[in-house]
């Protein structure tokens, strides 16, 4: 009897191990956040490069926990990708970016917000079951909500442009995240519906320099005039980078040398500041 003893103990520690692991998994502290509404939505300012005038905003997830400290969005993003709970995010993001988005739209009403979108997200209408009543219940025009897929996102490439294509139908303007960054780059322009590159912050940290990867810009800058899609610049923070994006045409651009990321209230009086004509 004392081997088969021993062996149940050891089993019921394993088991209690295992219970008390999963219920302080990053999962569970997840959907405990969400439960406890720690999530809430930021709303980075996209403005017009020509002009300076506040065009739209991109919303990001922030987490505040309990002791006030916040979770990066890098950081609780991908390990909600790896634990299956990205669509419970983007749900949540999109349902309190229609609760805010109200007041936004009662100073600006041309406003766009563009949503971040996962790889779950793409290969399934789902996200676009949940916008059409929402579009319907706050008399928001589809194209005011942009989607923004990065090319992790296109796993399933097939799947992936039929979604998006049905987005676009639906007149979600697309938006490729992160240009230049993936290995995909080019085959994905092809392949996929798109409206808007946002270029990659890491090819305008060196506009203007001498490093390697600033040779790189003007050709995405190039090509996408030839394909007639409009640009974001993203990760902005001098004034010598947004003078040679505007001169070689870029129309929009995102970072902090105009506004980091703002709660609700901020971002509204940034509306404000910075009017559309
Ligand atoms: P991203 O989509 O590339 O978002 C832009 C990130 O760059 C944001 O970081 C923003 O705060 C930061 N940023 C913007 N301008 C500047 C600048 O001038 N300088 C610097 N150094 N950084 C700048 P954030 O908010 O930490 O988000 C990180 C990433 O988390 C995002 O990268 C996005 O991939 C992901 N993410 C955030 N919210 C969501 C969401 O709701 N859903 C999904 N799927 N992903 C999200
Ligand atoms: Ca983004
Ligand atoms: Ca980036
Ligand atoms: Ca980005």
């Amino acid at each position: 009897w004392l081997p088969i003893g021993i062996a149940c103990s050891g089993l019921m520690v394993w088991w209690l191990v295992r219970l008390l692991r999963e219920l302080d998994s990053p999962k569970r502290r997840l959907q405990a956040a969400l439960r406890k509404r720690q999530l809430f939505v930021e709303y980075q300012p996209i403005v017009a490069l020509s002009g300076g005038e506040c065009v739209g905003a991109e919303a990001l997830l922030r987490w505040r926990q309990s002791d006030g400290s916040l979770v990066r969005p890098d950081l609780f993003i991908a390990q909600a990708e790896e634990d299956g709970m990205i669509q419970p995010l983007t749900d949540y993001l999109i349902e309190r970016l229609f609760i805010e988005l109200g007041a936004f739209l009662a100073i600006n009403p041309g406003l766009h917000v563009s949503i971040n979108l996962a790889a779950p997200d793409l290969t399934q209408r789902r996200v676009l079951d949940l916008l059409m009543p929402l579009l319907q219940r706050y008399a928001v025009r589809p194209e005011q909500i942009c989607l923004e897929a990065t090319e992790r996102g296109f796993l399933d490439t097939r799947q992936t442009r039929l979604v998006m294509e049905d987005f676009r139908r639906a007149g979600h303007p697309i938006y490729i995240d992160d240009f230049g960054t993936g290995y995909s780059s080019l085959s994905c322009l092809q392949e996929l519906p798109v409206d808007v590159l946002k270029i990659d912050k890491s090819f305008v940290d060196t506009l203007a320099t001498s490093a390697a990867t600033s040779k790189v810009a003007p050709h995405i800058i190039e090509m996408a005039h030839g394909l007639g899609l409009a640009m974001v610049a993203e990760g902005v923070e001098t004034t010598v980078q947004a003078e040679y994006l505007r001169e070689h045409g870029v129309q929009y651009g995102q970072g902090w040398l105009f506004a980091r990321s703002l709660p609700a209230g901020e971002f509204i009086r940034y509306c404000r500041q910075y009017p559309l004509r």
